[in-house]
Formats: structure tokens, sequence, C-alpha cells
């Protein structure tokens, strides 16, 4: 893993920074905006701090509705050439994670979502294709829960989250965690995860849909819906072409071509302390925050062309969020890490917090 760190391309990581607009309860709480955008440069500025990133949407700079075009479709043509893409939402909660990945979508509205228009340009790619290609598509969606890895579209599991709701937690069966395996050639794999084979994006909508109602959604005091997992959907895309050469009846005249697309919803980054919580749920935050802090390291690390010409060490086995997306994050893949961010004054400390860990990813 360190040797393909060291040939990977400066460009492999990009970072875009996303502001919301202030939302209605921030205006009704007399909430000023103390976020501006430099026009017509990709910068941030908060107070006396300003920030550079690759792009800078929303508020008044380029309309969010870009992030797709300029982060995400590029990342899509890599995946048909066979390389591994992922998407990273980071930001406090309420920042606008789950509303700029889509993860929430549930057919209709907000289609604007970054999965929503991954699902539609992926089949109109397999659709457009002309040479021959054999399209696999297959999608799996995962959520990380204090440092274990949950499988969403498992339908056992998707029916006991149903029952807990009005069941007390104890006696609500546990969910059974997945384990991270590496394949001989550095693969990254989850033992058992369901992979459905999709056939179309109202098909591959439907897991999503499936899987983001069984997601855990604790409440704190911050946000009911307060995500305080990393819910991972995977689109893996083979492909299987004709390799040009002699006689079709052997498998070897085929090039099989295997590439996968993370799409992630990071847990909320606030600071523990900031949940007002018990024990119980400090725990959940210190874990969330050992999969955010790994995955500013790595970043970070792969970032950095001088350690990388040194060979450095890339910490992925720090979490399970990093291990998870360790063949999917620098050497010969695609990332895009859009950090999120409320415009409120109320919020200044913790934007400022994400925009400095945005800033060291890039
Ligand atoms: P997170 O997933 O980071 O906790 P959400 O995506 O749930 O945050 O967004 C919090 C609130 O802000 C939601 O009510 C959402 O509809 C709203 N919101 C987020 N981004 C935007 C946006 N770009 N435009 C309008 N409303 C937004
Ligand atoms: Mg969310």
């Amino acid at each position: 893993q360190e040797a393909a760190v060291a040939q990977q391309p400066k460009d492999s990581v990009k970072v875009a920074v996303n502001v919301r607009p202030l939302i209605t309860a921030e205006l009704q709480d007399g909430c000023t905006d103390c976020v501006t955008i430099t026009p017509s440069e990709p910068q941030v500025q908060i107070g006396p701090h300003v920030f550079t990133f690759d792009h800078v949407y929303g508020n008044s700079g380029p309309p969010s509705s870009l992030i797709f075009e300029q982060c995400v479709h590029p990342l899509i043509d890599a995946l048909f050439s066979g390389y591994n893409a992922t998407v990273l939402a980071y930001g406090q909660t309420g920042s606008g994670k789950t509303y700029t990945m889509g993860t929430d979508y549930s057919g209709e509205g907000n289609c604007g979502g970054i999965i929503p228009q991954v699902m539609e340009t992926i089949f109109r790619k397999v659709d457009a294709s002309k040479d021959g290609s054999e399209f696999l598509i297959r999608v799996s969606f995962i959520e990380i829960f204090k440092e274990e890895v949950f499988d969403l579209l498992d339908s056992n599991h998707a029916a006991v989250r149903l029952d807990s709701v009005s069941v007390p937690k104890s006696s609500a069966p546990a969910r059974v965690p997945i384990q991270i395996r590496e394949t001989a050639t550095g693969g990254i794999t989850l033992a058992g995860v369901t992979e459905a084979e999709v056939k179309s994006k109202e098909e591959m909508a439907s897991y999503l849909i499936h899987g983001s109602s069984s997601r855990a959604t604790a409440s704190t005091n911050m946000n009911r819906q307060s995500s305080r997992s990393h819910a991972i959907f995977t689109i893996c895309v083979e492909q299987k072409r004709a390799s040009g050469t002699s006689d079709k009846s052997s498998s070897s005249d085929y090039d099989i071509l295997s590439s996968k697309f993370h799409l992630v919803d990071l847990a909320g980054s606030e600071r523990a302390k900031r949940t007002g919580a018990d024990g119980h749920r400090l725990k959940e935050g210190i874990h969330i925050n050992k999969g955010l802090l790994a995955l500013g390291n790595v970043i970070s690390a792969l970032g950095d062309e001088k350690k990388r010409k040194e060979g450095a060490f890339v910490p992925y086995r720090d979490s399970k969020l990093t291990r998870l997306l360790q063949d999917s994050l620098g050497g010969n893949s695609k990332t895009v890490m859009i950090a999120c961010i409320s415009p409120a004054d109320i919020n200044a400390e913790e934007t400022i917090n994400t925009l400095k860990y945005a800033n060291r990813a890039r």
C-alpha cells in the first residue's frame, strides 16, 4: 500500500466546502451569517480566518448544484475506467451532509443530492455503452457505529430495527457486526455483507431508501436525527469486455474491470462535550471521533507530497472507517471530501473546526 501511495498523483484528493443557507430555525433564533465567500475565489472567510480549497460552494459563491458536475462526475468517469472512488461529506450535525449527499433520498424531492445524480449518471453511462461491454452493478450499504460495521441491507436486521423502536433497548436483539477482510492483492472486503445486484436506477434507489430507514439515529440534544454513525453507500461496477484478441470461447478473452464507488455520509464532527450527553453517549462520541481523527490523518498523509516521497506510513488501521476505505483512498483512487458548514454565527466555533480539518486534508 505504501508503494502505491508514492505514485499517487497530487490531485487524487480534492477538498470542497459547501456553505448551506441559514435555515428557518436559525433565522427564527436571530442568527446572522458569519461566513463570507471571496468572490470568484475558492476561498472562505470567517472572522479573522481565511481558508482556500479546491472549490467553495453556496451562499454568495457558485451554487451547490454545481458540486455534482465539478466534483463528482469526474469520479464516475474514473470509476468506469477501473479506479476506485470515494466522496466523503464531513461536518457538524445540521451542516447539510445528508442533504448534500442525498443519503435520505426518498424517490421524490431533493433529487439534487449527490447520490441520486450518481445513480442516474451510472445507468446513463451503462445504457450509452456501445462497445459490447457487459455490466454487473451491485450495491451495499453499511454503517459504522461505535467502531463496528453493520449491514443496513440485511433484511433480518431491518426487522430488528423496526421492532426496537417500541421495544426497550435492553431486550432488542443485538445486531451482528461485519468483519473487514483484506484480500491477497490488498483489496478490502466485508465478510457476508449484502451485495444487491441492480439493473436500474430505480432498483438502486430502493436499496438506498431501505438502508437509510434502518440507520441508527439515537437522539441527542443537538438534533433528534443526529447521526453518530458513518453511513457508506457503495456501488460496485464490474465491466466485462472482449479483450479483442483471438476467439471468444475462453474466458481469458475478456477483460474484467472492477471498481467501487463509496459515498460516505460521515458522523457529525461536533465535539462529544457539545452533545451534553451521559457517559454512554459520550463513549459513542469518542468512537466517532476516532474514525474522523484517523480519516484526517490518512488524508493528510496522502496529500503531503514530501511525506509521500519518503514513503510515509499511512495509518489506515487506526479505525474501522479508514480500514474499510483503505483500497479506495490514495493509491490509484480518486477522493473528494466535501466539508459542509452552516453560515450561522452560533455555529462559528464548529465551522472553524471543520474548515481546519478540511484544510489539513488538502
Ligand atoms: P447533517 O446531515 O449534516 O446533520 P442535514 O443534511 O440534515 O445535516 O441538514 C440540516 C438541515 O439543513 C436540514 O433541514 C436540511 O434540509 C437543511 N439544509 C442542508 N443543506 C441545505 C441547502 N443546501 N439548502 C437548503 N437547506 C439545506
Ligand atoms: Mg445527516
